[in-house]
C-alpha cells in the first residue's frame, strides 16, 4: 500500500472508531454500537430503548404528522414537539383577533384543547427484518423494472398480513440502499389536539437570522395531546375521545446536562447521502444548491418585504415563509461546510482507497473494476434532467400557489367531459369544493403574482423546451406582461369570484375553466414534468438506484473496517453522542449551553427577530427560575451535543444515561449542516432546547402549571 493510502486509512479508521456517527435502528444495535454507548456513559440497556413484549422508550416516541418527531410526557398522552413543528397548527388556529403566533396559546383544561383536522400522530409498534421475505423468490437475473415490481408485491402482502394478524398498519422501508427491508408495525392517532404554544417571540426568537446558529436561545417547543376512543385506539376527532395512554411516557430529569454527558436523540430523521460518490457530491455543491438557492432567493424577495409591511400578510405567509426559508438557509451553510472540510478530497481518497483494494483481489476486481466509472457517467447523464426537476419542485411546489391550487379542478373538468358522470355527481363534487375560505385566509394574490413574476424568468430560462408558454403567451408578450394578464384574467385568485362562479355553475362552463390562464399553466407544467421530464430521468434514477446498492454493499465488504449505518429515510432510529461546545472556526471556541442571559443580550425592541415579552423580562429581573433553575443559579435555555441528527429529528427527546427526558432537540449548528452528506464528529452539534426551559415558560410565564403537573419530574 502506498503511503497516501495508509493516511487515509488511518483517517477513515481513527474517526469511526469512537465516534458518534450514525443513526442506528432500535432493536438492530450491533455489539460494536452498543458497547460505544456504554463506553459514552449510558446506564440503560437495549431492551430499555427498545421491547415489543414489554413497554420500552420507543413506546414514547411519536412521528408528528409525518413530517417532525414527538414525545409522550404524561400518562393522558400528553406530546411535546418544537414551535417550528407545531407552526402551522398554530397559525392555522390564528387570526388578527387571536393572534396565537404573536401571543401564544394555553388550554387552561382539556376543553379548551384546539382539534387539527387533517393531522396525525404515529407510534411504533415493531420493527421487523424482512429482507428474506422481499428478497425470496427474486430471480438473481432480474431487471431492475422487475425487482420493482416483485418488492413492491411482496411489500403488499406483508402489509396486508400484518393488518389481519394485529389489526395494526405497517410500511415496509429499504435500507442500506436496497440491501435491506425493514417492516414498521405502527399506530396511526388522528385526534390529536393544540395544548399550548408560546409566543413567537420565545418559541422562534433570532426567527431567520438565529436560525441554524449557535449559540442559539429559541425556545422551540409547542404541546398538543393525542385523543383516542374508549378502547384506546385510534380514532377522528369525537367529543367523546379520551387522552391516549401511552405504554410508556418519558419521565423529565430537571437535574440538567453537564459537559460529557450521555445524550441520545430518539426520532424520524428525515433523509441523508452519506454514501453518495465523489461525484455526485460535486453536482449537488456545484450545480443543484445554486440553483434551489436563486429560486428560494427570488420568492422570500417578495414575502420577506410584503411581511415586512402588514400585520395581516405577516400571519398569512408566516408559516410558508419558514418552509421557504429553512431549507435555503441550510443549503447555504451546507455548501460551505462540503467545502471548508474538503468533502469531495475526503469522497475521493475513500473512492481511491476502495480502487486500490479490489486491484489487489480477483474477485473484487471481476465484480467492481468498473462500478465508479459507470456511477459518474450515469450521474453525469442524469444531471441535466435533475436540474429540470429541481426547478419544477422550485417553482411549482414552492412557487405561487396558484398553480397548486388550481390542480383540483382538474378532477371537476375531467368530470364534465365524460358522459358517463351524471349532473348530481357534478353538483355534489361542487358542494364539496365550494368553500375555499381555509385557503384565502392565507393568500394575498399580489404577493402571488409577484413570486411568479420573481420566479418564471429563471425556470423558463432553464425549461427552454417549454414551447407550450409560447403557445399561452401573446405575440411578443413578455413574460412579465404574461404575468399580469394571468392574474388579471384568472378566475382562480379571487374567493368572491372563484364562490360567485361555481354558485351558478352549469356542466358546459368546464370550458371556461380549461381556458383560465392560471389553470392552463399549471396544467402543462404538471403535464411537461410528468410526461418529458419524469420518465427521461426515471430511466437513469432505476440504474442508479442498483448502482447505488452495489456501492453500498461494495464499500461494507471491501472497506470494513468503516462503521456503517443505514441512511435517514424517515424511519424510527437513536443516535447517541454527549454534550459538548466546538470550535466553529481558527480561534473560536463555543460553549455548550445558552441562558436566558443571552435572551436579553439579544434583545432588540427596534427588530422582530429579537422582541423579548415582558413577562419574561419581569421573571428574568427578579430571578424567577423556581426549581428549573440550574445548580449554578442560572436559567439555562439550550445545549448542543454530537449527536448525528438531520431534519425529521425535529422535536426528538433528548435523553438521559437514564432514560429522562432532558431536551428537545430543534436543530443543527450552521457548521453541522453538512452532516447530511459527512457527519463530522468535531464540528458536528445538534441544538436542544433545555426541557427546564421548556417547563419554565409552561409554569412561570404561561401559567400553565397543571401540564407540568402531568408529568413525572425526577431529579437525578
Ligand atoms: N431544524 C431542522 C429542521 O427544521 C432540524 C435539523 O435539520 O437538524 O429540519
Amino acid at each position: 500500500m502506498t503511503k497516501k493510502i495508509l493516511f487515509i486509512l488511518s483517517i477513515i479508521v481513527s474517526s469511526h472508531a469512537f465516534s458518534a456517527e450514525g443513526m442506528w435502528v432500535p432493536g438492530m444495535i450491533s455489539k460494536m454500537v452498543a458497547d460505544n454507548m456504554e463506553s459514552m456513559g449510558m446506564k440503560i440497556s437495549l431492551d430499555d430503548i427498545y421491547a415489543i413484549n414489554n413497554s420500552s422508550i420507543k413506546d414514547a416516541v411519536v412521528h408528528f404528522n409525518g413530517g417532525c418527531t414527538s414525545v409522550l410526557v404524561s400518562d393522558q398522552g400528553l406530546l411535546l414537539t418544537n414551535h417550528h413543528c407545531g407552526y402551522s397548527r398554530i397559525q392555522a388556529h390564528s387570526s388578527l383577533e387571536n393572534n396565537y403566533l404573536k401571543d401564544g396559546f394555553w388550554a387552561m383544561s382539556l376543553s379548551e384543547e384546539l382539534s387539527n383536522p387533517g393531522m396525525d400522530a404515529t407510534v411504533i409498534k415493531e420493527i421487523r427484518d424482512v429482507t428474506n421475505d422481499m428478497l425470496a423468490e427474486l430471480s438473481v437475473e432480474a431487471t431492475e423494472a422487475e425487482r420493482i415490481e416483485h418488492l413492491t408485491k411482496k411489500s403488499a402482502e406483508l402489509i396486508k398480513k400484518v393488518k389481519e394478524e394485529t389489526g395494526f398498519e405497517a410500511y415496509v422501508k429499504a435500507f442500506y440502499h436496497g440491501n435491506q427491508y425493514l417492516l414498521f408495525v405502527n399506530e396511526v392517532f388522528t385526534d390529536v389536539r393544540l395544548v399550548g404554544a408560546p409566543p413567537s417571540s420565545i418559541g422562534k426568537f433570532g426567527f431567520d437570522t438565529d436560525n441554524w446558529v449557535w449559540p442559539r436561545h429559541t425556545g422551540d417547543f409547542s404541546v398538543f395531546r393525542i385523543y383516542a376512543n374508549a378502547d384506546n385506539k385510534p380514532a377522528d376527532f369525537n367529543e367523546d375521545n379520551k387522552p391516549y395512554r401511552p405504554n410508556h411516557f418519558l419521565p423529565v430529569n430537571i437535574q440538567g446536562v453537564e459537559k460529557d454527558d450521555f445524550t441520545l436523540v430518539y426520532g424520524f430523521p428525515g433523509t441523508t447521502e452519506n454514501y453518495i460518490t465523489e461525484a455526485e457530491t460535486k453536482h449537488v455543491l456545484e450545480v443543484i444548491n445554486p440553483l434551489r438557492l436563486k429560486m428560494r432567493e427570488a420568492s422570500l424577495g417578495v414575502i420577506d418585504e410584503a411581511m415586512k409591511g402588514s400585520e395581516l400578510t405577516k400571519i398569512q405567509y408566516a408559516a410558508k415563509q419558514s418552509r421557504i426559508s429553512n431549507a435555503y438557509k441550510k443549503w447555504i451553510g451546507q455548501s460551505k461546510g462540503l467545502i471548508r472540510h474538503k468533502v469531495l478530497d475526503k469522497k475521493d481518497s475513500v473512492e481511491a482507497l476502495f480502487a486500490q483494494r479490489i486491484a489487489d483481489n480477483q474477485d473484487w476486481n471481476t465484480a467492481y473494476a468498473t462500478l465508479i466509472s459507470e456511477i459518474k457517467a450515469i450521474e453525469a447523464a442524469k444531471l441535466p434532467l435533475n436540474v429540470n426537476r429541481n426547478y419544477f419542485i422550485e417553482f411549482y411546489y414552492m412557487g405561487p400557489e396558484i398553480l397548486r391550487f388550481t390542480e383540483k379542478y382538474r378532477e371537476l373538468v375531467a368530470m364534465c367531459k365524460d358522459e358517463n358522470i351524471t349532473d348530481e355527481a357534478i353538483e355534489a363534487w361542487i358542494n364539496e369544493h365550494i368553500d375555499n375560505s381555509g385557503y384565502f385566509k392565507n393568500y394575498d394574490n399580489t404577493v402571488d403574482e409577484d413570486i411568479m413574476k420573481a420566479q418564471i424568468g429563471f425556470f423558463v430560462e432553464d425549461q427552454k423546451p417549454l414551447d407550450f408558454l409560447n403557445n399561452l403567451k401573446s405575440d411578443k408578450e413578455s413574460l412579465t406582461a404574461f404575468v399580469d394578464r394571468l392574474y388579471e384574467e384568472t378566475l382562480f385568485d379571487n374567493e368572491a369570484d372563484l364562490t360567485d362562479f361555481f354558485s351558478t355553475f352549469k356542466r358546459k362552463h368546464y370550458k371556461k375553466i380549461e381556458d383560465d390562464p392560471a389553470y392552463e399553466l399549471s396544467l402543462r407544467l404538471a403535464m411537461f414534468y410528468s410526461d418529458v421530464t419524469r420518465p427521461e430521468l426515471l430511466k437513469y434514477v432505476t440504474n442508479s438506484d442498483s448502482l447505488m446498492r452495489i456501492w453500498m454493499d461494495a464499500q461494507m465488504l471491501v472497506l470494513p473496517e468503516r462503521t456503517y449505518s443505514p441512511d435517514a429515510n424517515g424511519t424510527l432510529r437513536i443516535t447517541f453522542g454527549k454534550v459538548e461546545g466546538y470550535e466553529p472556526f481558527d480561534g473560536a471556541e463555543y460553549a455548550y449551553y445558552t441562558t436566558l442571559e443571552g435572551v436579553m443580550e439579544k434583545e432588540d425592541p427596534t427588530n422582530p427577530e429579537y422582541n423579548v415579552p415582558e413577562r419574561l423580562k419581569e421573571l428574568y429581573a427578579a430571578k424567577d427560575y423556581g426549581r428549573y433553575a440550574h445548580s449554578t443559579g442560572e436559567m439555562r435555555v439550550a445545549f448542543v451535543a454530537s449527536n448525528h441528527t438531520s431534519g425529521g429529528n425535529s422535536g426528538s427527546p433528548v435523553i438521559d444515561a437514564n432514560g429522562n427526558l432532558i431536551g428537545l432537540n430543534f436543530d443543527r449548528t450552521w457548521e453541522s449542516t453538512m452532516s447530511d452528506i459527512m457527519f463530522n464528529p468535531s464540528i458536528c452539534r445538534n441544538i436542544s432546547v433545555d426541557i427546564r426551559y421548556v417547563l419554565f415558560i409552561m409554569d412561570k410565564y404561561a401559567g400553565a402549571k397543571h401540564l407540568v403537573d402531568e408529568m413525572k419530574l425526577v431529579s437525578e
